[in-house]
């Protein structure tokens, strides 16, 4: 209680402050990247503790990451945000399993690249955040299944499943 934050380690803060959070009994936390610079041991830890207090405290937790292996292992659901919209949400298993949207199976085929350790990485073409939504997909530019109806107009929500469902024209009725 008498030390001052530069005197505690990175994982040290993050569990004063996750026992700050949760002493509040909140109904939501929003844990925005809490792990980035921390060791793969620690943030391990850190990602255990925030998963038995949100038990604990039945808290609903809305994890921010840009980590698919911590989604995998910490989440229920899965959103996932391209160009600043939501793009494919739905359960973890099936979204990291059977991706909907080509810009999650994109992502999903560079964390394998990595995880496999390929001479050549695995990469999404093109430069992120370089087309908008307006009149159009915000992903067209990048995307390997782009068509005309892409370009000329901006795709809605589409159910895939129960409880799963995308922004892309690939799952149009
Ligand atoms: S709407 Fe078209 S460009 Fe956008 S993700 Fe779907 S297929 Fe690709």
């Amino acid at each position: 209680m008498a030390s001052y934050p530069h005197q505690l380690s990175g994982g040290m803060l993050q569990r004063v402050l996750i026992a700050m959070v949760f002493g509040l009994n909140p109904r939501l936390v929003i844990a925005d990247e809490p792990t980035t610079n921390l060791d793969n041991l620690v943030e391990r830890q850190i990602l255990e503790l925030i998963r038995s207090q949100q038990r604990q405290h039945d808290t609903g937790v809305l994890f921010v990451t840009h980590d698919l292996t911590v989604a995998r292992h910490l989440c229920d659901r899965v959103a996932v945000m391209y160009s600043g919209r939501i793009v494919e949400i739905g359960p973890t298993e099936r979204i990291l399993e059977r991706p909907a949207h080509p810009y999650t199976a994109g992502l999903l085929a560079t964390a394998r690249s990595l995880e496999k350790r390929d001479a050549t990485l695995y990469e999404i073409k093109g430069e992120p955040g370089a087309t908008s939504w307006a009149k159009r997909c915000a992903f067209s530019a990048r995307c390997p299944q782009v068509t005309d109806r892409c370009t000329a107009m901006e795709p809605t929500e589409h159910m895939v499943e129960a409880g799963h469902s995308v922004r892309c024209f690939n799952h149009a009725a």
